[in-house]
């Protein structure tokens, strides 16, 4: 029986990256993934759908998926899990790019630091796929072997920008054949825009090809 579910926020910022909520729907306990640049958004959405948050992982540095770190992090009381290799875009403006949207996004440290291993929530496994090219510390979040949440490496029909700081389009290759070996089954849910699956984008995705 599937007890796990995963509801979904479009933040309605500046780049309207997608922040997903992992939770269980009898315990009510939730991961928050990405809060995004809209924090009322996301507390909205653990309201309406009356969960417990105990964690919210950041899949990478850049503001638009850090932006409501604090507010959302504050107001649950919860630590804040991003890789070690993007832990100091938190508070690096430049390094975060929010330089690019004149604004000074500097978030508070992380509690902690993610490694490529796996790890237990109180309701559910999951884990960690370390996916460096985006930015050095991207991850994507694997959920029972049936959930891909791949924040701005692997998007419907194409990949993040290696152009930013930190990004590297060699590691960017690497990663992906990381997650070319994933189950074909597997549903993805990226950073930006529509869902996908492993299978889909192999099948029509030419950077897996
Ligand atoms: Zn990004
Ligand atoms: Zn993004």
């Amino acid at each position: 029986m599937i007890i796990l579910k995963t509801a979904h926020v479009v933040s309605m910022g500046v780049i309207e990256a997608n922040c997903f909520i992992l939770y269980n729907e009898f315990t009510k306990a939730c991961i928050i993934i990405d809060a995004g640049e809209d924090a009322q958004a996301v507390i909205d959405k653990v309201t309406t759908l009356d969960l417990r948050p105990e964690l919210l992982i950041n899949t990478h540095g850049h503001f638009d998926h850090i932006m409501a770190d604090d507010i959302v992090r504050t107001t649950y009381n919860i630590p804040l899990a991003i890789h070690e290799a993007d832990s100091d875009m938190l508070s690096d403006p430049y390094k975060n790019a929010s330089v690019m949207i004149d604004k000074e996004v500097k978030i508070k440290k992380p509690e902690i630091l993610l490694k490529e291993i796996e790890y237990e929530a109180s309701f559910c496994k999951y884990s960690i796929i370390h996916t460096p090219g985006h930015t050095q510390g991207s991850v994507c979040v694997l959920v029972a072997n049936k959930w891909l949440f791949a924040g701005d490496t692997l998007f419907t029909g194409s990949i993040g920008r290696t152009d930013f700081v930190g990004g590297s389009m060699a590691m960017m290759k690497e990663s992906l054949k990381k997650l070319k070996k994933l189950d074909k089954n597997i549903e993805v849910f990226p950073g930006h825009g529509t869902f996908t699956t492993i299978g889909e984008e192999l099948a029509k995705n030419i950077y897996l090809r």
